[in-house]
């Protein structure tokens, strides 16, 4: 095996876990394939947090099954999130694929590939990793894609269980990594260049709490962690992904405010607007205290940019529930939103619930999430026009005209003047869309 074609799918993390990926199979040997006709191994790394994904992998996969009827030699691998959701039902469903391994699991990738080649011979059984693995990934090396900015896990898993989702049952239970760990990773990512981090987790806002419920009375909490990668040496930016509202704390917000590197963006999922829909979904917080959550963050850190999650169509969802969707929308006044129709995920409370709403009704409803939530977004990076603004040059614009980069807010800009990506530069805004600012530095 000479050659990897490697495709991911899904959040963040999934994307940290590409790194990853890279990282051990050339560790192995293998080169990158940008195409998967001239692979030796294929690897898909999987999302199944809804539907639409699920569906998108299925075409891939149905590429890798004709590779491998042209070439038997071909190893295809599955790892993420769908193949540890089912497991052996995964290996029915896709009798082509060699091998597979959950999240936990992804140390065991060069086992694997080893055990798939073996048991590729007629008779073989392909082999699965799904256990609950001590290691996590996040000790892992990872092939960077991007030179200046590096996405740093500090804690796996989650233990909120929304009733619609899938991934308490497949990343397994919060585990946060030791501070000192984290710390000196961020110190050798400097060291190579990196200017700004971003901090992964299903909800870093209870970073260190499985700690201290494990007796670990002195292990740090998030804004401790925070206080800690801002105080390292030519590290420019924190930036920090997902936070649940439930546990954005005053210590986070006054962290916010007071930290010099700590972007002032917060990614605060709300998921609907109606309390009686918010209950259902298990989310544990009501409209208003969401809202006061926002007030007082927005009262705290100037110029901060709130951005949010939203599900169209939750089980039992009337029109009124929905109405309430909207006037959240606009209570909370986002920066920018991310919608979703309702996505029935087998194994979740939501997906047995009654009242499973129309496909036309949800389609519809998230049309209307998204009309506003373009209105709010204009708005807010209009207000920008005129002012100035931070921002690290990552690289080209996509028209090739010019520079491309993000503000501290979290927002791309288009920026035009003789500067070297990797820099951080101020500039004048001079023009906005619902999704880019432009400026010169
Ligand atoms: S907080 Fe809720 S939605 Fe987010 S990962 Fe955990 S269970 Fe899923």
């Amino acid at each position: 095996m000479r050659t990897y074609y490697l495709r991911s799918f899904g959040c963040q993390m999934n994307e940290h876990d590409a790194e990853r990926i890279r990282a051990l199979l050339e560790a192995e040997g293998l080169e990158r394939a940008d195409q998967p006709d001239s692979a030796d191994v294929l690897v898909y790394n999987t999302c199944t947090v809804r539907k639409s994904a699920d569906e998108r992998l299925a075409g891939h996969l149905g590429t890798a099954a004709r590779l491998k009827r042209e070439d038997a030699g071909r190893i295809v691998l599955v790892t993420g999130c769908l193949p540890q959701a089912e497991q052996d039902a995964f290996f029915r469903r896709f009798p082509f694929v060699d091998g597979a391994l959950g999240p936990q699991n992804l140390h065991r990738l060069p086992e694997l590939l080893a055990a798939a080649v073996e048991a590729a011979q007629p008779g073989g059984r392909p082999p699965g990793f799904f256990a609950d693995g001590p290691l996590m990934s996040g000790d892992l090396t990872a092939r960077r894609e991007r030179p200046y900015q590096a996405w740093v896990q500090i804690m796996s898993g989650c233990t909120n269980f929304c009733s619609y989702c899938i991934v308490p049952q497949v990343r397994g239970p919060e585990r946060s990594r030791g501070l000192d760990t984290i710390v000196s990773e961020v110190r050798g990512l400097v060291a190579d260049g990196v200017r700004e981090v971003t901090l992964l987790g299903q909800n870093v806002n209870a970073y260190g709490l499985d700690q201290r419920r494990r007796g670990r009375g002195g292990a740090a909490d998030f804004p401790a962690l925070l206080r800690a990668l801002d105080a390292v040496s030519g590290l420019a930016r924190v930036r920090f992904m997902t936070s649940h509202p439930k546990d954005l704390s005053h210590g986070l917000i006054r962290a916010l405010a007071e930290l010099p590197s700590v972007c002032e963006h917060v990614h605060l999922p709300a998921q609907a607007g109606s309390d009686r829909v918010l209950a259902a979904m298990n989310r544990g917080y009501t409209a208003a205290a969401y809202l006061e959550r926002v007030h007082a963050l927005r009262a705290a850190v100037p110029d901060v940019s709130v951005t949010t999650d939203l599900i169209a169509g939750f089980p039992g969802e009337s029109e009124d529930d929905f109405a309430q969707t909207l006037e959240l929308m606009r209570a909370a006044a986002f920066d920018a939103a991310f919608t979703f129709v309702f996505s029935p995920r087998r194994g979740t409370a939501a997906a047995e619930l009654p009242g499973q709403v129309a496909a036309e009704v949800k389609r519809e409803r998230v049309e209307r999430l998204i009309v506003l939530a373009q209105e709010l977004a204009l708005g807010s990076r209009r207000r920008w026009v005129g002012r100035r603004a931070e921002v690290l040059v990552e690289g080209p614009s996509r028209d090739g005209k010019g520079l491309r980069g993000r503000t501290r807010q979290n927002v791309t800009a288009n920026v035009s003047g003789a500067i070297e990506p990797g820099a951080i530069v101020e500039i004048e805004v001079t023009g906005a869309t619902s999704t880019t600012l432009r400026g010169r530095a």
